[in-house]
């Protein structure tokens, strides 16, 4: 794997961050897909996605979130309370869900970030909501432009959105150059790629993407027993996927949070705050969005459709109600389609989790090669 993306895989503090931190930039920290890092390009600001890299110790953060919480973000809560962000000089609160809130609310009580902003993001997808999540970004401009002395004019939105949907193409080509039978890119990769862009600041990002396509060509195709489409909440466990892809069940498409999630970029609007709107509103592929599983759902089926998947394997962590009530309905609708499904309950970052998850898959993998008989 490239260097630069093992190193955004394996540590928070990342030399592309300690390059920003030498020269001034200041670097803002979101986790959800919902928060627009078009904003903060405009600005001059780094944004950065908050994660914790599979990490999975908490000893500290269970104290103030139970340990009937997240795994996830009971182990970005720890990294924010050991000081493993201190480098951000602000953080980005989003309603993504009830654990990720209560992660960001004993954050700040615990280790208070200098600058912090609360963006509400609606639960459904209509004109009003639409036009309340406008709101809601023009707000976040404003806090923005008082606390960092920044200036962000429609001009440079318009220029960061225009980076953003160049960005998202190119990452697309290298998603969907899975849906061959021959292909050279492994599903845990793509998820790398996408932990990368959470990581990195864009133009270094979308250098990454052509340094990796040509790395690509040079490649030989990969061999495999099985295409699967992977889903639901994986988080950022990068070693999780790679674990499982070993038994030889590839993912050639998915919609992880950290990975296929940020495919869509559709949108109908002309000014760039409508756009955004749009962008980060309506294509939000994720179980917290009310009235929208059908949206979803069709998200899936034709993923699996243009990939050719064979099965699907769906996760959701221990404690998480969102992914975990989705992935039943979904494996219903997708059963009764004729897709395998195998859905996967897991604790956060817990290696000694893999072991079980992998005799699962082992199991299920046998089950795709006896349909395919
Ligand atoms: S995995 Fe579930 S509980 Fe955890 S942050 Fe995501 S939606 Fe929330």
């Amino acid at each position: 794997m490239m260097k630069v993306l093992e190193e955004t895989i394996d540590v928070v503090e990342n030399s592309f961050v300690r390059k920003a931190l030498e020269s001034g930039q200041k670097i803002v920290g979101y986790t959800c897909l919902a928060t627009p890092r078009e904003i903060f390009d405009a600005a001059g600001l780094f944004p950065y996605r908050i994660k914790a890299l599979g990490k999975g110790e908490t000893e500290m953060a269970d104290a103030y979130l139970s340990r009937f919480n997240c795994g996830f973000c009971r182990s970005c809560l720890q990294l924010g309370m050991d000081g493993t962000y201190d480098f951000l000089e602000g953080m980005i609160e989003t309603n993504g869900c009830d654990h990720l809130r209560g992660m960001f609310e004993n954050w700040q009580h615990v280790a208070p970030r200098p600058f912090f902003h609360y963006l509400r993001v609606p639960h459904l997808i209509d004109d009003d909501s639409r036009d309340w999540f406008i709101d809601e970004l023009e707000r976040l401009i404003e806090a923005l432009q008082e606390y960092f002395g920044v200036a962000i004019e429609p001009e440079q939105l318009t220029a960061a959105i225009e980076t953003q949907d160049r960005i998202a193409e190119k990452f697309k080509k290298i998603y969907e150059s899975r849906w061959g039978q021959r292909f050279k890119v492994t599903g845990s990769e793509i998820m790398s790629l996408m932990l990368a862009e959470g990581s990195l600041p864009s133009a270094d990002f979308e250098k990454l993407l052509d340094d990796f396509a040509e790395e690509l060509d040079r490649r030989k195709a990969l061999s495999y027993s099985a295409r699967l489409f992977m889903g639901g909440a994986a988080t950022d466990e990068v070693e999780l996927v790679a674990g499982l892809e070993e038994l030889g069940g590839l993912a050639v498409a998915d919609h992880f949070c950290f990975s296929g999630r940020a495919y869509r970029r559709d949108t109908t609007a002309t000014e760039p705050l409508g756009k955004l709107a749009e962008i980060y509103l309506k294509n939000l592929l994720c179980p917290r969005m009310f009235m929208n599983y059908a949206d979803r759902k069709a998200f899936v089926s034709e993923k699996i459709a243009q990939s050719g998947a064979e099965g699907a394997i769906l996760f959701h962590n221990k404690f998480c109600d969102l992914h975990g009530i989705e992935n039943v309905k979904l494996r219903l609708d997708l059963e009764e389609e004729g897709i395998p499904v195998l859905v996967l309950e897991k604790e956060y970052g817990a290696a000694a989790d893999i072991g079980r998850l992998k005799t699962r898959v082992q199991a299920f993998l046998e089950r795709i090669t006896r349909i395919k008989r």
